[in-house]
C-alpha cells in the first residue's frame, strides 16, 4: 500500500502559495492508519519509551496511539494558555513573527525516555522547540518521528543529533 496516495494536496491552505498536506484521507481509513502506525512502531526496534508527547494539535492523533501501542504515557504539548497546570514554554521563529508551545512541568520524570511526534516536519522549528522542552524536563529524546517529512525544508538540520523517522518523505 502506498501511504502518500492518502494525503492530499490543497492549494493556497492556510495562506496563498502554500501547498498544505492534509493528512485526513489517511485517517478515514483504517487500513492506511494501521499501516503508518505499524511503520512508526517498527522504526523504533527495541527501544523502550516511557512517554509519547504529541504536538497541538495534528500530533496528538498518531501520538495517543503510539502511546497506547508502547504502554507508555501520552503528554500533549499545546499553544499557550491551553494547559491548566503549570508550565515552561519555548518560543520559536516563524516567517513572520514567533510562535510558542507548552508542557506541564510534572509531564516528564528526570531520565524518562521519550518519543516526540507530529504530524509533518517542515523548517523542523515546531520540533526543536519541543526537544528544548522535553530536554529542559530531563527527558532523554530516543526518537522524534513524523508521518511525512517535507525533506526540501532541510527540518533535519535543525534536528542535529537526533534521530529522526518519517513515514513518507516528499
Ligand atoms: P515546521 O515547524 O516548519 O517544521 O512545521 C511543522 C508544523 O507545522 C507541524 O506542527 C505541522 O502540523 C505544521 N505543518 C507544516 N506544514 C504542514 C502541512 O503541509 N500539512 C500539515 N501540517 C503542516
Amino acid at each position: 500500500m502506498s501511504l502518500q496516495q492518502y494525503i492530499r494536496d490543497i492549494q493556497d491552505f492556510p495562506k496563498t502559495g502554500i501547498v498544505f498536506k492534509d493528512i485526513t484521507p489517511l485517517l478515514l481509513s483504517p487500513e492506511a492508519t494501521r499501516e503508518c502506525l505499524a511503520l512508526l512502531i517498527s522504526s523504533l526496534g527495541e527501544k523502550k519509551i516511557d512517554k509519547v508527547v504529541g504536538v497541538e494539535s495534528r500530533g496528538f492523533f498518531f501520538a495517543t496511539l503510539l502511546a497506547h501501542e508502547l504502554n507508555a504515557g501520552f503528554i500533549p504539548v499545546r499553544k499557550p494558555k491551553k494547559l491548566p497546570f503549570s508550565t515552561i514554554s519555548a518560543s520559536y521563529a516563524l516567517e513572520y513573527g514567533t510562535d510558542t508551545l507548552e508542557i506541564h512541568t510534572d509531564a516528564i520524570q528526570k531520565g524518562d525516555r521519550v518519543l516526540i511526534h507530529d504530524d509533518v516536519l517542515a523548517t523542523g522549528g515546531t520540533a526543536k522547540a519541543v526537544c528544548e522542552l522535553v530536554e529542559k524536563l530531563g527527558g532523554e529524546i530516543v526518537q522524534c518521528n513524523f508521518l511525512m517529512e517535507l525533506s526540501f525544508l532541510n527540518g533535519r538540520e535543525k534536528l542535529e543529533n537526533k534521530e529522526i523517522f518519517a513515514a513518507m518523505t516528499y
